[in-house]
C-alpha cells in the first residue's frame, strides 16, 4: 500500500454524511479526532432517508417556479424547515434567518437556476462552520471560473490559499463559484468533489479525503456480485477506465486537480470511520491483483461497415467518424478488421438518430454492407497489472468460455489497463460473475 505522508488533509462531505443533526454529529467527531482534517468542504444536506428529497433538489424546483413568477413559498419552507430542524438539534447559536430570507427573495425574483442551487452548500456551509467552530470561506470569493466556463486555476488556487491559512480549520462550501461575469456558477451535479479536489491542490494537501456513505469502490456492482470485495488501493487511471463504465461514488472530474499533484484520494466511510475505504493513487505495485475491478453496462449498438479494400483506402475512418460528429454523437469504441470497421455507440448517444446516421453513412463511405445490431453490453475488466501480466486475456477469455458466454467485440486500449468486452445484454451478469470468480 502507497504510504500517505503527513501534513493537511481536505475532507469532503457528501449529502448524505451531512443531512441530518446526527450525521452531523459523526461529521464533528472525525473532524475533531485528526487536526491535520483542517480544509472541510461540505455538500449540501442530501437525502436523510430513501424517501426524502435532497436540498439541491428542492432548490431547482424553487428556481422553476420563480423563474415562472410563481410562489415558492411552499417549497421553500421545506427547505428552510431542514436547516433550522438541523441548527435547533445541534443547539447551535446560529440565526440562520437572514440568510434564508435572502436566498428566498432572490428566487422569487427570479434568480438563475445556479444561484438557486448553489444556496444548499452556501448556506449549509456557514451551519457546518459553527458547528466545527471554522471560519466560514463562501466558494464564491475562492472558487473562480474563466469566460469559456472553465475553471481559472491560477485565480482560485491562489484564493483559496490565501484563505486557508495553516493551524486554522476552515469550511468551504462545495458545488460553486463564481462565473467571468460576476455571477454564482455551479460545477455540475455531484460537483462538491470537484471542488473538494481543487482545495487539496490549492493547500498541496497530504490526502483529500471524500467522506460518502460507502467504504469505497466494490470490485464490481454488488447488485450481479453480492460477495464483491472493497478495492483497498486503485489507480487514477484504473478508476478513470472503471468510471467510464458507470461506477458513481465519485464525480468523475475530481480526479483531475488532485492527479495534478499526485494527492491520494481516500474514499471514507461517514458512518463507518474506522474502515480504510478505498484509497486512490498516481501509481500502485499490483503485486499479485492483477485486475482491480469489473464493470459492466447495458445499451450500446454496434453499427459494422464492411468494403473491399477498406484498409487501403484513405481517410475511410476519417468519414466515418464525420458522420457521428456532424450527429452530435460521441463515439466508445472502433474496432477494426482489414476491411471491416465497427462503430460501438451508446444508446443514449444514439437515441432516434440511427436511420440518418446509417443513411450518411451511406453516401459519405459507399461501404458493401453496413448494419446495425443493438443490444450489446459492455464490460471493462481493468488493472495496471495486466501490461506485465502474460496471460491476463486467455484467463478472461477462458473465463467466459467456460461460463458459455459468446463475445462480439474485444477491445484493449493502447493504455494495456483495460480489456473490454462486448456481450449480448442477456448475458452481462453471466459474464460478470465469470470474469470476477477468475480473478477477484
Ligand atoms: N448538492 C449538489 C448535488 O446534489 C452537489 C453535491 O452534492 O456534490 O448535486
Amino acid at each position: 500500500m502507497v504510504q500517505v505522508r503527513d501534513g493537511i488533509r481536505v475532507a469532503k462531505f457528501g449529502g448524505t454524511s451531512v443531512a441530518t443533526a446526527a450525521q452531523l454529529l459523526k461529521v464533528k467527531a472525525i473532524i475533531e479526532s485528526d487536526p491535520r482534517r483542517s480544509c472541510v468542504v461540505v455538500s449540501a444536506p442530501g437525502k436523510a432517508h430513501a424517501k426524502d428529497t435532497k436540498v439541491t433538489d428542492l432548490l431547482y424546483l424553487a428556481h422553476e417556479l420563480g423563474a415562472k413568477g410563481q410562489p415558492i413559498a411552499s417549497v421553500w419552507s421545506q427547505v428552510e424547515t431542514r436547516f433550522l430542524d438541523i441548527v435547533r438539534e445541534l443547539k447551535l447559536d446560529l440565526d440562520l434567518k437572514p440568510v434564508l430570507d435572502e436566498a428566498q427573495a432572490r428566487i422569487q425574483a427570479g434568480s438563475t437556476a445556479d444561484y438557486a442551487a448553489s444556496r444548499g452548500e452556501a448556506i449549509h456551509g456557514v451551519v457546518c462552520a459553527a458547528l466545527l467552530k471554522a471560519v466560514y470561506v463562501d466558494a464564491a470569493e475562492v472558487v473562480f471560473f474563466d469566460k469559456a466556463g472553465r475553471l481559472d486555476a491560477p485565480r482560485t488556487y491562489a484564493a483559496i490559499k490565501s484563505r486557508c491559512i495553516p493551524g486554522r480549520r476552515v469550511v468551504i462550501p462545495g458545488f460553486y463559484g463564481t462565473a467571468a461575469n460576476g455571477e454564482v456558477k455551479t460545477f455540475s451535479r455531484g460537483g462538491s468533489d470537484v471542488s473538494g479536489s481543487i482545495v487539496a491542490n490549492a493547500v498541496d494537501a497530504a490526502l483529500y479525503e471524500n467522506w460518502t456513505d460507502v467504504s469505497g469502490f466494490l470490485m464490481t456492482d454488488p447488485r450481479i456480485v453480492p460477495e464483491a470485495k472493497g478495492i483497498g488501493e486503485i489507480t487514477y487511471g484504473e478508476l478513470r477506465e472503471l468510471s467510464y463504465m458507470g461506477a458513481n461514488v465519485l464525480h468523475e472530474e475530481a480526479v483531475f486537480p488532485v492527479r495534478e499533484k499526485s494527492i491520494p484520494i481516500n474514499i471514507k466511510n461517514t458512518n463507518r470511520p474506522e474502515d480504510a475505504g478505498t484509497l486512490i493513487v498516481a501509481d500502485r505495485d499490483p503485486g499479485h491483483q492483477v485486475v482491480v475491478g469489473i464493470a459492466g453496462t447495458k445499451g450500446f449498438t454496434v453499427v459494422a461497415l464492411e468494403k473491399a479494400l477498406m484498409n487501403s483506402e484513405i481517410g475511410f475512418a476519417r468519414k466515418v467518424l464525420d458522420v457521428f460528429a456532424t450527429h452530435g454523437i460521441s463515439i466508445e469504441h472502433m474496432p477494426t478488421g482489414i476491411d471491416t470497421m465497427s462503430v460501438i455507440v451508446s444508446d443514449k448517444q444514439l437515441g432516434a438518430k440511427l436511420e440518418a446516421v446509417l443513411e450518411d453513412l451511406q453516401g459519405a463511405v459507399h461501404p458493401d454492407s453496413i448494419k446495425a445490431t443493438p443490444g450489446m453490453a459492455l464490460i471493462a475488466t481493468v488493472g495496471q497489472g495486466m501490461s506485465h501480466a502474460i496471460g491476463t486475456a486467455a484467463r478472461l477469455f477462458a473465463a467466459l468460455a467456460k461460463a458459455r458466454v459468446n463475445i462480439r467485440m474485444i477491445d484493449q486500449g493502447s493504455s494495456e489497463q483495460n480489456i473490454i468486452v462486448g456481450v449480448e445484454e442477456a448475458d452481462l451478469a453471466t459474464a460478470i460473475r465469470a470474469v470476477y470468480a477468475e480473478f477477484a
